[in-house]
């Protein structure tokens, strides 16, 4: 038989590291529904069936989330307490029973229709984040399914070597899996914040989601190697490639070992400029993170993920709870916490009307018009910053004005708790730079904060007017436009003039080539993703930043984004061979 065609397919690697490995194919569960009409006097009976499904449901589910607590930890459960939620919303219990009376139709039908109507409100929903939740009622919609069915959902034992494979793998059946011998995740569907990344970050093993068509391809048996780093994962690899990523995995797996554990602290540039790297944490998953990659505490702590779209806003003393822990976590270094960069899509009352949330009622323009909800978040944050080292940012920053208002306001609430004798912290304030007004006033800016945090991720968005979650325009989105590298180059001047601390804490900050490139503008304070962290470290712990700052003002002559990528390939090949492959670095987008 001749050998398999080798195939290569691009994703997202959400989780990192290599596995060589042979598929599991898992169907993800969803299940066809026929629509039956029931006679009347049938009415009662397939009212009694759903309702012993849900009684079915919600005892699996107990069991799924115990087991879900021994092998992922109690961190990771929690996800298991939104299904069984549901599975408690009277609500949507309601809606069934009624559509089965009203409409006579069986059970299973109803479910999918009330279970479809709910997934289209999520699916309209522009956060990734919160979109992405909407997996959690497909996912007891089809355990109902199965319930229904009279079946008993598979349990599977796995090879030592397998990798699922999956069109979207829902948590419940990643739980129900023997995790101990999942060694990587690859599914069609998925994004950074979806369900399977979260748990696969937290089992530590790697994962590439968004392959699109890949589940059709792949067949149980095959073999196949996981490369998140370079987001691809290879189907029947030739016995060269096999080879090649063999010596890879045990290159990153002893290159991991010495620098996720071995190195902590700042990088150091081979000219001796120290760069620190600190953490970005949006959930307490990530928490584990921080300290495992050597994080010198975190940089930003994006607090809206406090916030469920379900439960909407959370009390002073939760909030106070929360913040406290994220002190704890970060340790001396401490924490920056972002005020809620709330608004647009994520909360319903302003979103109403808002024809374009983006550029609406968001971030600190929403904590200006609803100030209690303002007040209440820095009283619970002063309040925390008196257990450990915390420091607010406000994002969205658009002039000094936004400032002011927004520091006149913590001084009463500062006033207020000093009145009533409640313990207090003192916090320094800093503006996101994440605006264009705010980067052509930075040097004013500069003298009413402690710092700045440049969010490149909403720089590039708003300086080029391209929305970042719209794929449809994702070519247009050039981190490395011109335009952009000089509002950077602008704001971080600003910072050293103001001798004003300042951090980059965009996803730029977690790609090593633009960690380097930030290294020659003269940034010195990165925050990213964890995990990231050892990649960056070792990136710059081999680069000069002389040599990167020559080539910084290089990319600034340039006319466009393509002629910047090109020349950071070019000279990064040249000069940092031992770092930088084609792999790792910005790939032409020149269009066909
Ligand atoms: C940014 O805009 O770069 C940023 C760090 O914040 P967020 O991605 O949460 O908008
Ligand atoms: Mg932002």
């Amino acid at each position: 038989m001749p050998p398999l065609e080798e195939i290569h397919w691009q994703g997202l690697g959400v989780s990192e590291g290599i596995v060589i490995g042979r598929v599991l194919r898992m169907h993800s569960g969803t299940r066809y529904v026929y629509r039956a009409r029931i006679d009347e006097a049938d009415i009662e009976r397939e009212l009694r069936r759903f309702r012993a499904a849900v009684r079915l449901g919600a005892r699996q589910l107990q069991k799924i989330k115990e087991r879900a607590e021994v092998q992922l930890g109690k961190d990771h459960a929690y996800i298991f307490d939104a299904h069984l939620l549901l599975l408690e919303d009277k609500k949507l219990i309601r809606d069934v029973e009624a559509y089965i009376v009203e409409e006579r139709a069986n059970a299973e039908w109803a479910l999918k229709v009330v279970g479809d109507q709910l997934l289209s409100v999520y699916s309209e929903i522009k956060d990734e984040y919160l979109r992405e939740r909407g997996s959690d009622i497909d996912d007891v919609v089809q355990r109902l399914l199965v319930a229904l069915s009279g079946e008993r959902p598979p349990h599977r034992n796995l090879s030592h070597d397998a990798v699922i494979v999956s069109q979207d793998l829902l948590p419940s059946a990643v739980a129900e899996l023997d995790l101990n011998f999942a060694r990587a995740i690859a599914t069609d569907a998925g994004g950074w914040t979806s369900h399977t990344a979260i748990i696969a970050r937290a089992l530590g093993i790697p994962a590439v989601v968004g392959l699109r068509d890949f589940y059709r391809r792949a067949r149980t048996g095959d073999s196949i190697i996981i490369d998140s780093s370079n987001n691809e994962v290879i189907l029947n690899p030739s016995p060269a490639t096999t080879e090649h990523y063999r010596h890879e995995a045990d290159r990153l797996s002893q290159r991991g070992r010495t620098e996720a554990l071995a190195e902590r602290g700042p990088a150091r540039t081979t000219d001796g400029i120290e760069i620190i790297l600190r953490a970005n944490v949006e959930l307490p998953t990530e928490f584990a993170g921080v300290t495992r990659y050597g994080a010198m505490g975190i940089g930003l702590y994006r607090s809206e993920f406090l916030l469920s779209p379900r439960a909407g806003l959370i009390t002073e003393d939760q909030q106070y709870a929360a913040y406290a822990d994220v002190a704890r976590v970060a340790g001396e270094a401490g924490a920056i916490v972002r005020l809620f960069d709330l608004g647009g899509e994520r909360n319903p009352e302003s979103w109403d009307g808002q024809q374009n949330p983006a550029l609406g009622l968001r971030a600190i323009r929403f904590g200006l018009r609803q100030q209690e909800v303002m007040r209440e978040q820095m009283r619970a944050i002063l309040r925390a910053a008196a257990e450990g080292k915390l420091d607010i940012v406000l994002p969205m920053v658009t002039d000094v004005d936004d400032v002011r208002r927004a520091r006149a306001i913590l001084q009463e609430e500062e006033a207020g708790l000093q009145q009533r004798s409640v313990p207090f912290g003192r916090v320094r304030v800093g503006a996101m730079i994440e605006i264009p007004a705010a980067v052509l006033t930075a040097d004013k800016i500069a003298r009413v904060v402690d710092f700045f945090e440049l969010g490149t991720n909403d720089l590039v968005q708003y300086t080029l007017a391209v929305d970042r979650g719209n794929d449809q325009v994702a070519e247009w989105f050039r981190t490395l436009h011109p335009a952009v590298l000089q509002e950077i180059e602008h704001s971080l001047r600003a910072a050293r003039e103001a001798g004003i601390q300042a951090i980059v804490c965009g996803e730029m900050a977690s790609t090593p080539a633009y960690a380097v490139l930030l290294a020659g503008f003269g940034a010195t304070d990165l925050s990213m993703t964890p995990a990231s962290i050892p990649r960056v470290r070792h990136a710059l712990n081999n680069i000069d930043s002389n040599a990167a700052r020559e080539i910084c003002l290089d990319c600034l002559q340039c006319e466009a984004a393509e002629e910047v990528e090109t020349l950071v390939r070019k000279r990064f090949l040249a000069k940092w061979p031992q770092v930088f492959s084609v792999r790792n670095l910005p790939a032409s987008r020149k269009r066909q």
